[in-house]
């Protein structure tokens, strides 16, 4: 009998007295304890109807209960679906129907308000509250946690992780053992994590990058995690000292940066700053490093990959780079029949690895129109190689602007612009256009309380980008729309300015 993750992740670690998660309060949860508690789910499943291969939605708040069911999925083959906490129940109605799961396990808050909707779905409902309570704990509480540990193999399906839906309607990735296992393996050798690493985890846990990237390696490396129920600038602060490595997304680090007491005594412990899920800003990146001294390794990764390409551990960290592709990973970058471009040359971005997705569930079509003959998966973001192997990300395909026939890539014109005096960031849209196709507006934010004064702006740009890459439109707003992985919402923006030159 055997189950790779299971085995690989929570097995070993059964009957170790060392710590795993660190609390708010000053608790600490050892190993032993938390699997424990995840054998006592896995039963509490088993008792609930599902069996291997069922899927188990889950949108419960971060905390050691949810991480356990997780670890409890894993023991039982049961495929972990997880759902960001900000869905509404229409938007769950549309999860649980796609993804047929045989139970919803939500926050007691949230009962009544879901109950249609898993009736709807045929879903059995149970609540799990961040404090241990709830339905499902008193289940789970008298349990023995003696189910036996489900017999899988790496093929088999470990979690159906939806996509962030940032460019249109979230889609549920298939992700096998394998898929999990290669690449948390690869990213713990490559990031030199180790048991005597304490990772400062503020990220949520129904995302990739908290779930997957930062638990997995920890998980693989024996280390322990400061487990933080979301990202407070105060409570990060208070807890870096006592870490040696934290994983997060841009706007973890601007913030950190906003705050005065943020410095180079406060991270001296520090031995590793990652960020994903969007793109830092090279400005981010130098201003962090005169700050604390610190280079923030960045790498580049996906719902239905994993992780792709990192910048080195040993090695230049290249601001604005996503790094190089992972060791067993292959990344081409092609044009729109395919064709492998040559190096500098801009186009889409391909892969293929162990780390690679089983395909989006039950939407074959989609599947297929992503994955190319012989295995490289269409990632839909753009970018290039330059000579000695390191990727930049230039956008989205689907964020691509073309005007007046000519391409732009918005993160071109938006690096000039966040350069530009008084303005901390921009973005860069296509909006319908009657002459030119779309037109291109520029949103931008201020630094502090400061008005950009926009003629000087356009005159100073117009020395970094030819005539069409100029944007047509301006506005100035407080803050870009983001969504909890610090994406900004190029969807709504485009919406917000459909109208503006029609
Ligand atoms: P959807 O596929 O539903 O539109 P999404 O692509 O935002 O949503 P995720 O899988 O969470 O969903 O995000 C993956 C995307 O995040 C990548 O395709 C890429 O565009 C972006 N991304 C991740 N890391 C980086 C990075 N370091 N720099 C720039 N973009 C990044
Ligand atoms: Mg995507």
């Amino acid at each position: 009998m055997a189950n790779p993750l299971y085995d690989t992740l929570f097995g070993r670690h059964e009957t170790s007295d060392r710590p795993f998660l660190h609390l708010p309060g000053g608790t600490t949860l050892t190993y032993r304890a938390f699997l424990a508690s995840a054998a006592r789910y896995a039963d509490a499943l088993i008792q609930a109807g599902l069996t291997a291969g069922d899927r188990l939605a889950v949108q419960i708040e971060k905390s050691p209960d949810a991480l356990a069911i997780y670890a409890a999925c894993a023991r039982t083959g049961i495929v972990f679906l997880p759902l960001n906490t900000a869905y509404t129940a229409t938007e769950i109605d549309y999860f649980l129907g796609n993804s047929g799961a045989k139970l919803l396990l939500c926050g007691p808050a949230n009962h009544a308000a879901l109950a249609p909707v898993a009736a709807k779905a045929q879903a059995r409902q149970e609540t799990l509250a961040p404090d241990g309570t709830g339905t499902f704990a008193d289940l789970a509480r008298d349990q023995s946690g003696t189910t036996p540990i489900a017999d899988r193999s790496e093929a088999d399906l470990a979690a159906l992780l939806y996509t962030s839906g940032t460019t249109g309607r979230s889609k549920g990735a298939m992700l096998s053992q394998r898929n999990l296992l290669s690449n948390a393996r690869t990213l713990t050798d490559l990031w030199h994590f180790t048991e005597s690493d304490t990772l400062l985890h503020a990220l949520p846990i129904f995302h990739t990058h908290g779930l997957f990237v930062a638990t997995n390696i920890t998980l693989i490396a024996g280390g322990a995690m400061i487990f933080l129920p979301k990202f407070d600038t105060g409570a990060v602060l208070d807890a870096l000292p006592k870490a040696t490595a934290m994983m997060g997304v841009p706007t973890f680090y601007t913030r950190l940066l906003d705050a005065p007491r943020f410095d180079r005594a406060l991270t001296q412990n520090m031995r590793l700053f990652v960020s994903g899920s969007a793109p830092l800003l090279a400005e981010t990146h130098r201003t962090f490093e005169d700050r604390t001294g610190h280079r923030i390794l960045e790498r580049y990764g996906m719902t239905e990959t994993n992780m792709n390409t990192s910048n080195p551990y040993e090695g230049d960290r290249r601001a604005g780079t996503v790094g190089l592709p992972l060791p067993d990973v292959e990344l081409r970058v092609t044009d729109e029949t395919g064709t492998p471009l040559s190096k500098g040359e801009i186009g889409t971005i391909e892969v293929r690895g162990p780390n690679v997705f089983q395909g989006y569930w039950q939407m074959p079509e989609k599947t297929a129109e992503e994955m190319r003959e012989g295995g490289f998966f269409i990632t839909g973001d753009l970018g290039r190689i330059d000579e000695d192997g390191y990727v930049t990300i230039v956008g989205r395909g689907k964020d691509l602007i073309i005007s007046g026939g000519y391409n732009i890539y918005p993160s071109e014109v938006e690096a000039v612009l966040d350069a530009q005096p008084g303005i901390r960031e921009s973005a860069i849209i296509g909006a319908p256009h009657p002459d030119l196709g779309e037109g291109t507006v520029a949103i931008l934010v201020p630094e502090g309380d400061g008005q950009p004064d926009l003629e000087a702006i356009q005159t100073a740009i117009a020395k970094d980008l030819a005539r069409f890459k100029q944007p047509r439109h301006y506005d100035i707003v407080p803050e870009l729309p983001r969504n909890t992985m610090g994406k900004v919402q190029k969807a709504a923006l485009r919406a917000r300015y459909a109208e503006v030159f029609t």
